[in-house]
């Protein structure tokens, strides 16, 4: 097997196809896709051989199909890097994956020879030589075979390079098609999200069942150009981050178009909170699905169907929904034994999806990969209908006069709270009480404090509440839009 398969039955079906468009323009159809493939294929065999890897970063281009395919011909594996990342963090990816080829955006190029590292600028003379022979034959893949070194977003500490093998990707590929979306007919995947993570990944069920790649001229999300691809594309289908989910909705007025042909969001990668989500459900209808996952087990612990969001209880909205066809889940104590329904405890799940470790780093892998169950440091109850709710990763949790408190739950209750727009709340250390719960909030009007308090003690317990608040412009993120709880944790 090769995951390469997807795009020869594509190319079989129908060559002539749209395969990849740029904006509204054809882009490639799937013979062009496939020939462009192979021909990338017989260049990266004279670099090196089968096992060997590609690294790719650049924000969402028309290019990324043919690298990610063209690597897989090859039998290399592709190595994803996030666009937003600074060129020395790259330089250190680079060290630690030791590509045969590094294929980046013009502005990382530049970034990377500044400091003496050699890539290719993807769309120069020197990246088409790639495609100057005829192709290549796709190389015969093993399913434990690396197909995506993927390194972890390192919100809690250095990035890692989780390997997903090609037999991970086709269970992905199949628990995708068989819980979240079956596209028939004409359907578009709309790359607004980045490539090098989810959005990247999601291309393989879409190219299993034939469906344009739409990627914006922008290279990135505008909620304005975003909706117009939804008036000139059919059946579309998008993977968002929670926050832009929320952008999405906010943009709506008088002047732009509604996404009249968008079915389908996949929302996930970080907590969407249930007033938001019910906001989404009113302005755009029933077109949500939400996953679970992590880059260790790509985009496939939990889901919640598009079904599920329909006349949902605030508690199906927010949770992250029900255990995926591939997946077997147990929520765990300290010591490893199962916690009861209702109960609190580390998420360990294990199945076809789940890496085969992190590369070249044995210690991580022991202790993450532990008696055969991902240790997934996310912290969780399931409830006796089989929902899964997380609450923290473990080490957010907050631990104040001795009881835990989520910080999730303290965050839910102040969105509730008309004026303010973000929040995050973390754990500070204190004499009295071991830990004390800080709110870090963005307001829309200043407020005085006394009305948050007021407003926490009328819906959470006592203890809960923030017992002090920091005020900022805007909270800090990481490339992928993940809050830096460790960086407030500096203020
Ligand atoms: P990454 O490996 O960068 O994709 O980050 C994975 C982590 O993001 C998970 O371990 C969760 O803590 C968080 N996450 C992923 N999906 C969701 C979701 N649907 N809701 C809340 N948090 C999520």
């Amino acid at each position: 097997m090769n995951i390469y398969d997807y795009l020869v039955r594509a190319a079989g079906v129908d060559p002539q196809g749209v395969a990849v468009c740029l904006g509204d323009q054809l882009h490639q159809t799937w013979s062009t896709l496939d020939d462009r493939s192979r021909r990338l294929a017989r260049s990266l065999a004279v670099k090196g051989q089968a096992g060997d890897r590609v690294l790719i970063a650049s924000p969402n281009c028309a290019e990324f199909p043919e690298i990610m395919f063209g690597t897989w011909a090859a039998g290399m594996a592709v190595v994803p890097i996030n666009a937003k990342l600074h060129v020395r963090e790259i330089a250190e990816i680079i060290a630690d994956s030791e590509p045969v080829a590094v294929l980046v955006s013009a502005k990382i190029a530049e970034g990377l020879q500044s400091i003496g590292e050699a890539a290719i600028e993807i769309g120069s003379e020197e990246y088409e030589v790639l495609f100057a022979d005829t192709g290549a034959s796709p190389v015969a893949r093993g399913k434990d075979d690396l197909a995506w070194l993927f390194y972890t977003s390192g919100t809690t500490g250095r990035s890692k390079g989780a390997m997903l093998t090609h037999g991970n990707l086709a269970a992905m590929t199949d628990a995708h098609l068989a819980d979240i979306d079956s596209p028939e007919g004409a359907s578009a995947l709309l790359h607004a999200a980045p490539m090098s993570h989810g959005s990247g990944l999601y291309m393989l069920p879409y190219v299993a069942r034939g469906s344009r790649q739409v990627i914006p001229a922008s290279g990135g999300f505008d909620p304005a150009e975003f909706c117009e691809l939804c008036v000139m594309h059919e059946g579309v289908r998008a993977f968002l981050a929670p926050t832009m989910v929320q952008r999405l909705r906010l943009a709506q007025d008088d002047q732009t178009p509604f996404p009249t042909n968008l079915e389908l969001v996949v929302y996930g990668g970080g907590p969407m909170h249930v007033s938001d989500m019910r906001a989404a459900l009113a302005a755009f209808g029933p077109i949500f699905a939400q996953i679970y996952g992590q880059g260790e087990t790509p985009m496939t612990i939990t889901g919640l169907t598009r079904e599920d969001h329909i006349d949902a209880s605030d508690t199906v909205l927010g949770s992250v929904g029900k255990v995926r066809s591939v997946i077997e889940l147990k929520i765990v104590g300290d010591s490893g034994e199962r916690m009861p329904a209702g109960t609190p405890g580390e998420i360990l799940c294990r199945g076809a999806t789940v890496m085969a470790g992190y590369w070249h780093n044995p210690d991580a892998t022991k202790a993450t990969l532990a008696d055969g169950w991902l240790h997934t440091g996310d912290i969780g109850t399931l409830d006796e209908n089989g929902f899964l709710t997380l609450l923290d990763r473990s080490k957010d949790v907050v631990i104040s006069g001795g009881s835990n408190i989520y910080p999730r739950e303290v965050e839910e209750v102040l969105l509730a709270h008309p004026d303010v727009v973000e929040a995050a709340v973390i754990g500070s250390p204190d004499e009295e009480w071991g830990e004390i719960v800080v709110a870090h909030v963005v307001l829309s009007t200043d407020i005085p404090h006394t009305d948050l308090d007021g407003h926490c003690l009328a819906h959470i317990a006592r203890f809960k509440r923030p017992k002090r608040y920091v005020v900022h412009e805007e909270l800090p993120k990481n490339a992928n839009g993940k809050v830096l709880k460790r960086e407030l944790r500096e203020v």
